[in-house]
């Protein structure tokens, strides 16, 4: 099949490749030997090529900074891998690598087992590192069971004695530790063993978020902590996923301000985080970033149905334009920034963000795609595959767990069409708008990129983790309902 770039000595090399992409003149003089030229590349390469052209940004910008030098220092690390395949791995009918499934399996079962000392450091992030590596293992169909037990003895020691949950025991608890406590626990969680989700002390958690909610409506990440937008996100997950009681506790210091519920003044706190550009930051005033904007979408989604709370909130042409802006031409995968390099997590931080924007949109415009997923979807299995299992940023990167889990929820995006229907909401229930998304199959449009053997499961737009355990986990809570919390209302 394809010969490698690095064994393909005919040809040309990454560094005369850029210039010619880079470089018009350099192209069009070339052009008439091009048939010479490319006589030792396979059709598969030649195939890649003429994509690379068809997606290549007209316009060059030609004063020099050190955000262009690192742009074409990064096109150089990627070209050759989306023209040819130096890691040699088996290509499917569309002459793409295969997803290489046993082996990303193998390396996130690695990450969940022992690190060496130096990963002591590591440790505040326990709780992230089991749900990329979960999250991962369940997209790839790896029945992740298995880990029920430890999960449930890791977070029950990491559970603090006032609610909430930190990296490891003895440690303060912190809203993105319990966000990844949470849904680690939900994903190893069944109905028919209770004790999972009976693990979590609801009615101490409920305590620790009133703690964190902000007079001017946002949730720090922590006590005395920052405020910003990953609170808002985090916060709203697990109030609605655990059914808590969006009445803020009694001795929440928000009540001193006038507020009485979690959700007072969120919307419009998390509107203020829309940027200039369109994007959405961190808090009032930063710079946009991918993240951001997959939080600030995200926590709209819970509060209402995105066909109402997006556009109430957001100006939706503005952040269309500025979430198109980040994928990367011809990389085809995202950066998070404007200006920066393409990264592979924002496969999913940004890829993530489409199914929340059309779910916002009026039906007629949300019928066709108004993102490139062959183009992501061909940088996830060309650019970002290690070579030995695990995904990158990109390449020339370690993989990681973190990488792992969102090129993979990126390329589940990518491959899947999922649809939000309003109809049987109900605005009375407790947060009940993010549980009306239905999975509807494989997206067939576009250019044929993956094989039926490279496609990946389904992932919840919103929650992030499987379709059937966010139904599991919310039909378990309601059916407690409030049970113990008297409304929030008794001095509890
Ligand atoms: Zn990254």
């Amino acid at each position: 099949m394809a010969s490698s770039r690095s064994q393909d000595s005919g040809a040309l090399n990454p560094s005369a490749r850029l210039e010619e992409i880079l470089n018009d003149k350099i192209r069009i003089q070339e052009l008439p030997d091009s048939d010479q030229e490319y006589e030792d590349i396979s059709p598969e390469e030649e195939a890649h090529m003429a994509y690379l052209e068809s997606v290549k940004i007209p316009i060059v910008e030609t004063f020099r900074t050190d955000s262009s030098e690192v742009q074409d220092e990064t096109l150089e690390a990627v070209l050759p891998f989306l023209e040819g395949n130096p890691n040699d791995f088996p290509l499917n009918e569309f002459g793409i690598p295969h997803l290489q499934r046993e082996k990303h399996i193998k390396f996130l079962q690695k990450a969940l087992g022992d690190y060496p000392a130096p990963f002591a450091m590591m440790d505040a992030s326990r709780p992230w590192i089991v749900y990329w590596s979960l999250q991962g293992l369940s997209v790839l169909g790896y029945p992740i069971h298995e880990y029920s037990e430890r999960v449930i003895h890791t977070f029950k020691i990491a559970q603090h004695p006032n609610g909430g949950y930190g990296g490891n025991y003895g440690h303060l608890p912190h809203l993105a530790a319990t966000y990844a406590a949470v849904l680690s626990i939900i994903m190893v969680s069944d109905p028919t063993n209770p004790t999972t989700y009976d693990s979590i002390n609801r009615k101490n958690l409920w305590h620790f978020l009133g703690q964190l909610k902000q007079a001017d409506g946002g949730f720090n990440m922590t006590s005395g902590g920052e405020e910003d937008i990953r609170g808002a996100y985090c916060a709203l997950i697990v109030l609605s996923l655990l059914n808590l009681p969006t009445s803020l506790p009694p001795d929440a210091p928000a009540r001193q301000h006038g507020l009485t519920s979690f959700l007072d003044n969120l919307g419009s706190w998390i509107g203020k985080c829309q940027a200039f550009d369109g994007g959405i930051s961190a808090a009032p005033g930063n710079e946009a970033h991918g993240a951001y904007a997959f939080c600030g979408l995200g926590a709209l989604s819970i509060l209402g149905p995105p066909t109402e709370t997006l556009h109430k909130y957001l100006d939706m042409d503005r952040l269309i334009h500025w979430l198109s802006a980040r994928q990367c031409a011809p990389e085809g995968g995202y950066n998070g920034r404007t200006n920066k390099l393409v990264d592979g997590c924002y496969s999913h931080w940004v890829g993530g963000c489409w199914a929340l924007v059309e779910a916002g949109l009026p039906p007629q415009d949300a019928q066709s795609t108004i993102w490139n997923r062959d183009a992501l979807a061909r940088y996830i299995l060309c650019a970002a595959q290690f070579a030995k299992g695990g995904l990158v940023d990109k390449p020339g990167k370690r993989p990681d767990a973190y990488h792992t889990c969102y090129n993979l929820a990126g390329l589940s995006a990518a491959q899947h069409k999922c649809t939000y229907d309003a109809k049987d909401y109900v605005a009375s229930k407790n947060l009940d708008a993010a549980f009306h998304w239905y999975a509807k199959g494989r997206f067939e449009g576009g250019t044929k990129v993956w094989a039926e053997k490279d496609e990946i499961e389904h992932v919840h737009p919103v929650f992030v983790i499987p379709f059937s355990k966010v139904e599991q986990c919310r039909g378990y809570f309601e059916g407690r309902d409030k049970e113990g919390f008297d409304g929030g209302e008794n001095g509890l």
